[in-house]
This record gives C-alpha cells, structure tokens and sequence, in this order.
C-alpha cells in the first residue's frame, strides 16, 4: 500500500534527516515508527503526504507514484493525526470534522451529517459535543476530534504522529484502547510515529526501529522486536 525507496530528505539548511529509506507497508497493517528525537520520524510521515517533497528516492502509494503529487490530492487517500491537533478554534466541532470533505467540494449538509457519524464512531455524541467550540473540550476529547476529522474523506490511509502524546497516562491507555477497536472497524493502513515502545507494541502490527539518518535497525513483529 505505501511504498518508499531510498527516500531521502536534505533540509534547506543542509541537515540530513533521512538518508536513504526503504520501508513498505502492507494493506490494512498499522506500522510503528519508533526511534530517539531527531531520527526522522516526522519527516518521514510528512514526505507521506507530501506536506515535506523527498530530495531522493520514490514513494509509492497503492502503486502511484507520488514522490512530488500535489498534498491537497493526496488528502482523499491520507489522512493524518498529530500531537497537538490543529483545530479550527473558532468553528465548532461539527464543522471542524467536516472541513476536509467540504474542502473537497461535498456540499454542507452531506459533510455534517456524515461529520456527526464519525464523532460518534470516536465516542463523542455530536448532540451533546458538535456545537461546542474546540475550548471547551478536554485534551483527549481534542483528540478524538482530530482522529474524527482526519477519517473524514475516508481515506485508505492514516498517518499518526505522536495522537496519544499530549494527554495525561490514564487517558492515553483508553485512547489507545478505543482506538484499536476503532481500527478493527475502519481497516486502514497505518503509519504511527511514537517515541512510547510500549504503545508501539500494544498498537503495531509490526514495529520500523529507526536510528539517526532514518536508518532501519529493525522492521519487524512487535514479540521480535521485544526479544531481540
Ligand atoms: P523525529 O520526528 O524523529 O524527532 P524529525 O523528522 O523531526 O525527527 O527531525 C529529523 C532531523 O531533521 C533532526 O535533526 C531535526 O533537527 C531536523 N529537522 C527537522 N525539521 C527541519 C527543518 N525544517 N529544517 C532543518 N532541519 C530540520
Ligand atoms: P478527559 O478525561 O477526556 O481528558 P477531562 O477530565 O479533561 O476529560 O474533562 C472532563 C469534562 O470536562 C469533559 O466532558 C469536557 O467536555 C469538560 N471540559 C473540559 N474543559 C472544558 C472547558 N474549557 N469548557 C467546558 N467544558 C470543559
């Protein structure tokens, strides 16, 4: 489904924070990258979706190549998660979950009605949460919300940096558990970046370990992983 070789990325400033990646993830897998700050994790999954253009190699998304697509294309086929999710503070939640697909061109009513669909798949009861304005929501709440909107234009694929990151232990160990249920449901491919080994062995199908330079020291299942 995803497909990278050789990928590389060169920063402006000469720093090199992917030397030469190749990594493939299978249909349907959730994929952990794991590795020390600085490793290129990030980078990685934003050459994914192109928010970041590679300066070498291919990547390849169910067979097209779309080393240098257009990231606003890509949006159908990826969505993606992050730490600290970007939500629209003055548009209430309904609207934020359904910003994608209204981007998209699906008219208004269609795109809040299947945006209230997807905050009840996440565990928020669009009666009680969709008028509210991001403020008034807590982190993992929050979360859910970002989780809600990036499966909006029901992509095949999700890419997840660090979603569990910025709430507190007890939260973190219901949305990951929430969320595997989730994933049983939807089906997506998924690449999850986490520094948290434990997560990654709770939540991956198999386990990228990357050192500095987005070098693969281990791709592997996660008991592997474990016991190596
Ligand atoms: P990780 O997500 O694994 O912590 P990143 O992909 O964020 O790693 O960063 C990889 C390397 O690239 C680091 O050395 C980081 O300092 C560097 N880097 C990240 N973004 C930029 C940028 N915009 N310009 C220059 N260097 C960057
Ligand atoms: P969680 O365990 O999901 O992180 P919290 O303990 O942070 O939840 O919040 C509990 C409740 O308080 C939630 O129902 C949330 O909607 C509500 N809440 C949190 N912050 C605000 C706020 N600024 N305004 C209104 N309600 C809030």
């Amino acid at each position: 489904m995803i497909r990278l070789d050789g990928v590389g990325k060169r920063y402006a400033d000469g720093t090199v924070a992917v030397q030469s990646l190749d990594l493939d993830v299978r249909a349907g897998e959730l994929v952990a990258l794991v590795g020390p700050s600085g490793c290129g994790k990030t980078t990685t999954l934003k050459m994914i979706n192109r928010l970041i253009e590679p300066t070498s190699g291919r990547i390849l998304l169910d067979g097209d190549d779309v080393t240098h697509a257009d990231p606003v294309q890509l949006r159908r086929r990826i969505g993606y998660v992050i730490q600290q999710v970007g939500l629209f503070p003055h548009k209430t939640i309904l609207d934020n979950t359904a910003t994608v697909p209204r981007l998209l061109g699906v008219d208004r009513k269609q795109a809040r009605s299947r945006a209230a669909e997807l905050l009840e798949l996440v565990g928020l009861d669009p009666k009680l949460y969709g008028n509210r304005y991001p403020a008034q929501l807590s982190g993992g709440q929050r979360q859910r919300v970002g989780v809600a909107r990036a499966l909006a234009a029901d992509p095949p694929v999700l890419l997840m940096d660090e979603p569990f990151g910025a709430v507190d232990p007890v939260v973190r160990d219901r949305l990951q558990g929430e969320f595997l249920r989730l994933q049983e449901e939807v089906r997506k491919t998924i690449v999850l970046v986490t520094h948290d080994l434990d997560e990654a062995v709770r939540m991956a199908d198999r386990i990228c370990v990357l050192s500095q330079g987005g070098h693969v020291e281990q791709y592997d299942s996660p008991s592997n992983v474990l016991g190596s």
